[in-house]
């Protein structure tokens, strides 16, 4: 078996969006080699990859061809075909996260059931063949999932009294408690195979209400140390009951009653970490790395507060992207940008991020906002 360092050791990454595109840049320092497959001719990484193959991740022969001459196999999306991933892990090649672990993470359904076998605590919930089922037997005001396929967001139904019951999803959901939820916190952590873990500081996670996603957010989480403590050990908890192998992002809520919840998972680098490239000793995109090739996880401290916010393609605007204002966020020192090479935009997409590091997270996050806003992501198709 060939080590990272042999010449033609290659990492094969199912999925060629941001996620992979900064997985790329933390590599190069390794000197690891890394192979991309997404479906989009034009995906992020496909022009910084080492190898870029256009197929669907979700297929199954089309990640058994890539994966085969791979010596590692990780995802950058959850998304993809687990079936596959068994297949080679029986021909002897390290899937790192594993298909195990891939396969229940793919389903929120069975998310939840391991939330609590493992005793990993969670919001309370009930699993249902669809949203009226579930609405009829939980209660009106719940929170409704699709079991599969939803993400930032989309997926996501937040039930209340006067809602029509015409709108609710038609497919397996997970209903859950509406929780009272005071902070939303995310918790990376990495385990490689030897089972050696690290832990990255909390993040803070604010959303933006109409679009479900992640607007800023700002590390250290705004929490007392016996909290930020409890975060940590959870956020362990939870990657070692999963018997991970690579970076895992463990989103919680913090309820009003201060207690912590788990809300789901996602094994792989994870917006919630971005700021990590310039803010922490080790990024999480290094951290993955290390992890599933079995080397020593990396100080996480952070090096000061940070703050991110993730530029959003402008509401109203669809089609081949134009930047303005990149000169103006230039001018701020500690802020920097990363635009993740699409080349269209529309309402909401993620087309890059911001990340702003000050003296105190106050200072971070106006900093983040103020350079954000210089940064409009239209184009010139208006629809
Ligand atoms: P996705 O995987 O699409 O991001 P999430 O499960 O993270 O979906 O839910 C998206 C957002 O919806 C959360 O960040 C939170 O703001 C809200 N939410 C999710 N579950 C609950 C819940 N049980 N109670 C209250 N709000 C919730």
């Amino acid at each position: 078996m060939r080590n990272f360092f042999d010449k033609d050791f290659t990492v094969g990454v199912l999925g060629g969006g941001q996620l992979g595109r900064m997985l790329i840049e933390a590599a190069g320092p390794l000197n690891v080699r890394l192979a991309v497959l997404d479906p989009s001719a034009s995906a992020p990484c496909s022009e910084v990859a080492h190898t870029f193959t256009s197929g669907d991740f979700a297929d199954f022969d089309a990640v058994v061809n890539f994966g085969k001459e791979k010596d590692v196999l990780t995802v950058e999306i959850e998304h993809v075909s687990v079936p596959a991933l068994y297949a080679l892990q029986a021909e002897g090649i390290k899937v790192y996260p594993r298909p195990q672990l891939l396969e229940i993470v793919q389903d929120k359904g069975l998310q939840k059931l391991f939330f609590e076998q493992h005793q990993i605590p969670t919001a309370r919930f009930a699993l249902f063949n669809n949203g009226q089922e579930a609405v009829a037997a939980f209660g009106a005001q719940c929170v409704l999932k699709l079991r599969k396929g939803g993400y930032d967001g989309r997926g996501v139904q937040v039930v209340k009294n006067n809602d029509t019951a015409q709108n609710l999803f038609d497919a397996p959901v997970v209903a859950e408690e509406a929780v009272q939820i005071d902070k939303e916190l995310s918790v990376i952590v990495s385990r490689n195979e030897q089972g050696e873990c690290a832990v990255f500081p909390s993040v803070e996670m604010l959303f933006n209400p109409e679009a479900n996603l992640v607007e800023l957010l700002f590390s250290p989480a705004q929490i007392s140390e016996a909290l930020e403590h409890e975060a940590r050990t959870l956020a362990l908890k939870t990657a070692a009951a999963f018997e991970l192998t690579g970076i895992m992002a463990v989103e919680m809520f913090l309820t009003k009653s201060g207690q912590l919840m788990v809300n789901e998972v996602a094994p792989r680098p994870h917006n919630s970490g971005h700021h990590t490239i310039e803010a922490n000793i080790t990024s999480q995109y290094q951290q993955h790395l290390r992890a599933i090739l079995n080397l020593p996880p990396g100080d996480t401290s952070l090096r000061c507060p940070a703050a991110m916010i993730n530029v959003l393609g402008e509401k109203g605007h669809n089609g081949p992207v134009l930047y303005q204002g990149i000169d103006k966020v230039l001018e701020y020192s500690g802020a920097y940008i990363h635009l993740y090479g699409k080349s269209d935009t529309k309402p909401y997409r993620k087309m890059g991020h911001i990340t702003a590091l000050g003296d105190t997270v106050g200072a971070a996050v106006q900093k983040a906002k103020q350079a954000g806003e210089q940064l409009k992501v239209v184009s010139a198709i208006h629809k």
